[in-house]
């Protein structure tokens, strides 16, 4: 394992769940990291594939477990997808949506147009109140021709007592339903978020960390933006096949604070 030492740190780039906290409970050694840092002036920001939440909601939930963070330093999926459209599409480019309220709030502030199977573009993203009538209006619009975006490639989420499926396993289903659509995948792999963060930070990629407690979206994400990437074992492993290899493994973050 390379020494962390021989990294001239200038910035952080780091994921949220189980690395900062495991479900409701945050990991005391990475509070403390976190404080750390803020209190040596080295810049960081979040990014996560959490499409439930907004930046806002992730900033006030880190202040309150002592991680002094402002929402412009969070990057998550749903403000990520919103930017990706407004690229794409124009303002009152129809839209069905599959998701929270974060979501919905954030394609209609970029002036896009609910719509049904008609729609020019379909978004999936995380909804405890998926059902069948939504699946079969997602899978009609795509049928249609319509463009799939997704908010979060990941099949399974670690939650206090075991998984839940997560917005990759939705997209399995749209695919099978429709093998000719290609979604578009805003969350980690796809480096964009850590792009954003990166502009954000203003640091050299040569002086910014990317930690993870994944490997297949976290590190692989980290290692296309040309980070150095940590994976620190705070988090529920998920079993994933990848030949992708971190920099350097940690159990607890303090262990890449410098004395
Ligand atoms: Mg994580």
């Amino acid at each position: 394992m390379p020494s962390f030492e021989s990294i001239n740190l200038k910035g952080i780039v780091s994921d949220l769940d189980g690395v900062a906290y495991r479900g409701s409970s945050p990991i005391p050694d990475a509070v403390e990291a976190f404080r750390r840092w803020h209190a040596d002036g080295i810049p960081y920001a979040f990014v996560t594939n959490n499409a439930t939440k907004s930046a806002a909601d992730f900033a006030t939930r880190l202040t309150r477990m002592g991680i002094v963070a402002e929402p412009e330093q969070v990057f998550c999926a749903v403000s990520a997808t919103a930017s990706l459209m407004r690229r794409r599409w124009p303002a009152g480019a129809r839209v069905f949506a599959i998701g929270e309220r974060p979501l919905f709030e954030v394609l209609e502030a970029a002036g896009f147009t609910p719509a049904g199977d008609d729609a020019e573009v379909v978004v999936l993203g995380f909804d405890y109140q998926l059902n069948y009538t939504k699946l079969s209006t997602a899978v009609c619009a795509a049928l249609g021709g319509a463009a799939v975006v997704v908010t979060n490639p990941d099949l399974l989420v670690p939650i206090e007592n075991g998984y839940e499926p997560c917005v990759g396993v939705l997209m399995a289903a749209v695919q099978a339903a429709v093998p000719s659509c290609r979604p578009i995948v805003v969350g980690k792999p796809e480096p964009l978020m850590i792009e954003e963060a990166l502009g954000f930070l203003g640091t050299p990629r040569d002086g910014t960390i990317m930690i993870g407690d994944q490997i297949a979206t976290d590190i692989l994400a980290g290692q296309r933006a040309g980070l150095r990437s940590v994976l620190v074992t705070t988090g529920v492993a998920v079993a994933a096949r990848t030949d992708v290899t971190p920099d350097l493994e940690v159990a607890s973050l303090l262990e890449l604070i410098a004395d």
